[in-house]
């Protein structure tokens, strides 16, 4: 299963660019990451400040 973004994000954008295959886009209120192109790396739940993305 890919990378979910739950509602605590505060989007601060540090988990965007640090992704390897650009699968997190701001969304309405918060980051979102495209499920299809995640590849579960986890380097977004590394870098999050809130601990927002968990893989799901
Ligand atoms: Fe990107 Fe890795 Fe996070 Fe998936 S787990 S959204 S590939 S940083
Ligand atoms: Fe949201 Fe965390 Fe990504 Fe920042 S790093 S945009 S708080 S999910």
């Amino acid at each position: 299963m890919a990378y979910k973004i739950s509602d605590e994000c505060i989007s601060c954008g540090a988990c965007a660019s640090g992704c390897p295959v650009d699968a997190i886009s701001e969304g309405d209120g918060k980051y979102v990451i495209d499920a299809d192109t995640c590849i579960e790396c986890g380097a977004c739940a590394d870098t999050c400040p809130v601990g927002a993305p968990s893989a799901d």
